[in-house]
C-alpha cells in the first residue's frame, strides 16, 4: 500500500488506534513523550483509541530499552526472534507478544480499521526497526501482529 493510499484510508476512517506516545502521554521508555501536532491535525474528528503496547503489557515507565534480536516484529510472532532489553539482554519476548495482543484487542473492540504508530519503535515501528544496534526495514512487533490482523498501519512519519 503506498504512502497516499494509507493517507486516504486514514482520511475516510472513523475509528483510528494511536500509539499514545504521539498523543502526548509520557510513556516512553525514557519517560518521555512524542507529541506531535502533525499527528492531532490528522486526527481531528475522529475516534481515537490510545495504545501502548509496552506499558500496556505491564512494562513501566521509565524502563530498559528494548531491541529485537535475530529478525523483526513479523519473526517474532512466528518464534523465531526475541525482543531483548538492549544492556541487560533480559528476554522481554512474551511482553512484547501480549502488549501486542492487547493492542489488537483494542482495535477489534472499538471497531479500529486504521492505526497511526510511532516509527522505529521496536513494537510500534512499521516501516523501521531496531534488531540489535541496526535500523533494518520492517515492522516492530505490535505493528506486525496489526498487519497481519487486516489493520492499516500509518508511520507518523508518513502523514
Ligand atoms: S512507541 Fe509504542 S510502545 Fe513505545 S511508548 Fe509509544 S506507544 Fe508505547
Amino acid at each position: 500500500m503506498t504512502r497516499e493510499e494509507k493517507r486516504a484510508a486514514l482520511r475516510e476512517s472513523r475509528v483510528v488506534l494511536v500509539s499514545a506516545c504521539l498523543l502526548g502521554h509520557a510513556c516512553r521508555y525514557d519517560g518521555q513523550s512524542k507529541g506531535s501536532d502533525r499527528v492531532s491535525q490528522a486526527l481531528a474528528g475522529k475516534e481515537v483509541v490510545p495504545i501502548c503496547p509496552e506499558t500496556g503489557a505491564g512494562m513501566g515507565t521509565p524502563r530498559p530499552a528494548v531491541v529485537l534480536r535475530g529478525g523483526t516484529g513479523e519473526a517474532v510472532l512466528a518464534g523465531q526472534a526475541q525482543a531483548v532489553e538492549r544492556e541487560s539482554g533480559q528476554d522481554q519476548t512474551a511482553a512484547f507478544r501480549r502488549g501486542a495482543e492487547l493492542a489488537l484487542e483494542a482495535a477489534r473492540r472499538f471497531g479500529a480499521t486504521v492505526a497511526v504508530l510511532k516509527e522505529r519503535s521496536p513494537s510500534c515501528g512499521t516501516q523501521g526497526t531496531y534488531v540489535g544496534e541496526r535500523l533494518v526495514q520492517g515492522r516492530g512487533v505490535t505493528a506486525a501482529l496489526l498487519h497481519a490482523s487486516g489493520i492499516i498501519t500509518v508511520s507518523d512519519e508518513e502523514l
